[in-house]
């Protein structure tokens, strides 16, 4: 479930659709949540789809750290990749404000954590743009994508939380421990899944 203080704006038909902040969203804000019901497909559930229906599953889902196809029944799936983005997945199930995000901004996400089975060109214009996703970004990056969640989940009992709720008492309990002690960290390296035996990368 994406944070209620978002819409769904069309882009260009380049781009297609987005999803923007339509309030101020501080840094350190649960912005998604894997809730119950996200529809879940297994690697053999995808490929009993037709090859059409699995192009469009393709392209609004994410895979998630067992292997399984997550995609979102609400307006989550909207949210484009950007090499400076203002969201990051998390090792607990959600994604988190890495920045603050001002009213009107567009909300991003870094698709180098969502084990992509093909390498992605990327069309970010941005300053920094690595031009594409490779299998290899969570090897090269996870260090800085850890340093941007760790910084962000530091100040998340400092805000308004209203997907907080959501969450399972267990991964609650998990952040009051990191928030307390900095050594009961989730590494986003636990969102990696490894066997890509069904689409192996060319
Ligand atoms: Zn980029």
């Amino acid at each position: 479930m994406i944070h209620p203080n978002t819409c769904l704006r069309f882009i260009s038909e380049d781009m297609g659709y987005g999803l923007f902040a339509t309030a101020f969203i501080p840094k350190g804000t649960i912005v998604y949540v894997k809730d119950a019901l996200e529809i879940e497909l297994t690697p053999e559930e995808y490929l009993a789809h037709s090859p059409a229906m699995q192009e469009v599953i393709e392209k609004y889902s994410y895979i998630d750290e067992r292997g399984f196809r997550i995609l979102s029944w609400d307006t989550a799936k909207y949210v484009n990749h950007c090499c400076q983005c203002n969201t990051m997945s998390t090792g607990y199930g959600f994604e988190v404000a890495i920045r603050d995000i001002q009213p009107g901004e567009e909300i991003t996400d870094e698709y180098g954590l969502f084990n992509l089975e093909y390498e992605m060109p990327l069309a970010c214009a941005k300053k920094g743009c690595r031009g594409m996703i490779r299998v290899e970004d969570p090897e090269k990056l996870a260090d800085r994508w850890d340093e941007q969640v760790r910084a962000a989940l530091d100040v998340l009992f400092d805000h308004p939380q209203p997907l907080m709720n959501l969450l399972d008492d267990a991964t609650v309990e998990d952040l009051v421990d990191f928030v307390q002690d900095e050594g009961a960290y989730r590494s986003v390296r636990a969102l990696r899944y490894p066997q890509r035996a069904l689409h192996p990368f060319g």
